[in-house]
């Protein structure tokens, strides 16, 4: 993760698309700007996500097993959605490196609070 991190910020300079630290009103317009986008490819992971479930519809009405259906779906969507996966890390890994944050320890982190967290949702198996 350390070296994805640091990846994303070489290539993001490169490209000129680093979130601006010029003054607090760019930051602002830069930071709002790249959320804005960030959520439009969180929308288009949503996207892919309703292709593959009109797929798996469409074969299921063609004949096919609803589990066959969805898998052979699933290998259809496999690709553009590890894609539209990448492009919201990309975005994230920008917003991590804007503040400083180390991505690897952050989520680790994280996970061990929402491990140990008291008021978890009791989900159905
Ligand atoms: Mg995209």
């Amino acid at each position: 993760m350390k070296e994805i991190q640091a990846f994303a910020e070489q290539f993001q300079k490169e490209m000129g698309w680093v979130i601006s630290e010029e003054s607090f009103e760019k930051s602002r317009a830069s930071l709002l700007n790249n959320y804005m986008l960030m959520t439009t490819e969180v929308g288009e992971v949503a996207e892919e996500l309703r292709k593959g479930f009109n797929l798996t519809a469409t074969y299921i009405q063609e004949g096919m097993e609803e589990e066959k259906a969805f898998e052979l779906s699933k290998s259809q969507i496999k690709e553009n959605i590890g894609k539209e996966l990448a492009d919201c890390l990309a975005y994230m890994l920008k917003f991590y490196n804007f503040f400083g944050i180390d991505a690897e320890e952050s989520f680790y982190k994280k996970m061990e609070e929402v491990k140990n967290r008291k008021n978890k949702d009791i989900v159905k198996k």
